[in-house]
This record gives C-alpha cells, sequence and structure tokens, in this order.
C-alpha cells in the first residue's frame, strides 16, 4: 500500500496495541506525512514519528472519564480540519475498525465529501493475548477464535450477543472491554454449557508498563481479576489455548 496523505484528507490509521514498533509500515508513513494528529487514549506515544510542528490532538475516549471528547465534536473536528486544508490522521489503539468506531467516522467524512484512506493494523485482540503467550488458534486446541465486546452485561437490553450460543461455539472467545461484566459474563457462559474448569487468562495493559497477566478458569478468573486489581485496558482468553503461556 502506498500511502499519499494529500491535503484536506483524512487518514484512519490503526495505532496498534500500544507499543510504537507495533505501528505499520503504513502508518508511519502517514504520520510522517500528517499536518496533525487526532488521538486516542489506546494509541500509542507517535510524537518521535511526526515532523517537527505536527499538531498532536488528544481526544478521548477513556471509558467512564469525564476528560472524553464526543464522537459527534471527533466528527466534526475531522471534517473541519481537512476542510481547511490540513493532512489529518486518525489515530487509534488497536485497529480503527475493531470497536474503534472507524466505520462511523468513515461515514461521516464521506457526508462531508472529505476524502478518506484506510490504514488497517494489528489489534489487540490477537496482540494481547500474544503478548501473554497464547496464540488464539492452535491446532489440536482451537480451530477458530470469536471477538466480542463485554461492554454491555448479559441480558441488558443494549446487549445484542447470544452469550449461551457463544458457549457452545467451539471457538476460543476473546473479549474486549470485558473486566467490568466478567463475572456476569463468566456466569452466563456457563450456564449456555461452557464447562467451569475452561482456561480463562486475562492480559491487562499488554506492551506497557504496567502490563499483567493473570491465568485462571471461567468459574474463577473474575475473582481473580478483581483480587489482581485488574483494570481496563484488559482482554480475557477464553478456552483451551488460555492455559498456553509461550514466554
Ligand atoms: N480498536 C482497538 C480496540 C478498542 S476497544 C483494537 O483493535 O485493539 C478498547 C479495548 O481494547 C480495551 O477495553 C481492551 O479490551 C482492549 N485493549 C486495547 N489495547 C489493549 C492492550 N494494550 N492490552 C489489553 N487490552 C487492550
Amino acid at each position: 500500500m502506498r500511502v499519499q496523505l494529500d491535503p484536506g484528507t483524512v487518514a484512519l490509521v490503526a495505532g496498534g496495541p500500544g507499543d510504537p514498533d507495533l505501528l505499520t509500515v503504513a502508518a508511519c508513513r502517514a504520520l510522517e506525512q500528517a499536518d496533525v494528529v487526532l488521538y486516542d487514549y489506546l494509541a500509542p506515544d507517535v510524537s518521535g514519528l511526526v515532523r517537527p510542528g505536527t499538531e498532536l490532538i488528544a481526544v478521548g475516549k477513556r471509558p467512564r472519564s469525564t476528560d472524553t471528547t464526543s464522537q459527534d465534536s471527533i466528527n466534526a473536528l475531522l471534517v473541519e480540519l481537512a476542510k481547511a486544508g490540513r493532512r489529518v490522521v486518525r489515530l487509534k489503539g488497536g485497529d480503527n475498525y475493531v470497536f474503534g468506531r472507524g466505520g462511523e467516522e468513515w461515514l461521516h467524512c464521506a457526508e462531508a465529501e472529505v476524502p478518506v484512506i484506510v490504514i488497517p493494523g494489528v489489534t489487540s485482540a490477537t496482540a494481547a493475548p500474544a503478548f501473554a503467550g497464547i496464540p488464539v488458534t492452535h491446532r489440536t486446541l482451537s480451530q477458530g477464535f470469536t471477538v466480542v465486546s463485554g461492554h454491555a452485561a448479559p441480558g441488558h437490553p443494549s446487549s445484542s450477543l447470544d452469550w449461551r450460543a457463544l458457549a457452545r461455539s467451539g471457538t476460543t472467545l476473546v473479549l474486549l472491554m470485558g473486566v467490568k461484566n466478567l463475572a456476569a459474563i463468566a456466569a452466563e457462559l456457563q450456564a449456555g454449557g461452557l464447562a467451569s474448569d475452561t482456561p480463562a487468562s486475562i492480559v491487562s495493559s499488554a506492551f506497557g508498563d504496567t502490563a499483567a497477566v493473570v491465568r485462571g478458569t471461567l468459574d474463577t478468573i473474575a475473582a481473580l481479576a478483581i483480587e489482581a486489581g485488574i483494570k481496563p485496558p484488559s482482554i480475557v482468553v477464553i478456552g483451551a489455548v488460555a492455559a498456553l503461556d509461550l514466554t
């Protein structure tokens, strides 16, 4: 992919799972060309990768915090900066199209007739488990993995996931944003028939200074996470592969 970030264009750029070394070459090329970078709290520090004078703007969205910029104002800002003729990079943690609102931003720019390019990248859904020595698939153990958000608790009106079907999927389950509802999710998966001794691991702040890994089972993982003081951003891996430790 040849990256050409023209004035007046927005690039939705994957920041990867936290370590700047896990940015793609294309991401680095876009950052080198940017006049302004709107970054997320999970995005890596790219201050050493942009030209001197490039404006770096922090725009949320930290969960449940007051210092977030609303999605509407982020959308508006992207368009405003592009219409002013600037080369705009929208940098997210992980991949913009994995729980990153990248689709919404793309549509908003397109409606405003702002050209958008998309630079995909490394998602924490696979990278955080790898950091902890967990391959999300492994021959003989798992023939697939399912990535879901744990943001809405099972049974909550805004939840559209069929947790009992997920319990029967036979795939590794990778849970993003699942810390707060972990106990309820683990209970629902067990109610759906997933064995209580199924390995479950939680990987917190992978690639960061405060990285932590907690290992247990579907039955114990929620209590172990509380005991260990696990906070977002964390990923929960449920399935036989979660017992692997290829570190
Ligand atoms: N677009 C991102 C996901 C955004 S949702 C991606 O593709 O990775 C935010 C969630 O991502 C967090 O709540 C957490 O579940 C996960 N996450 C992101 N970075 C992480 C990291 N370094 N370690 C563990 N989990 C991470």
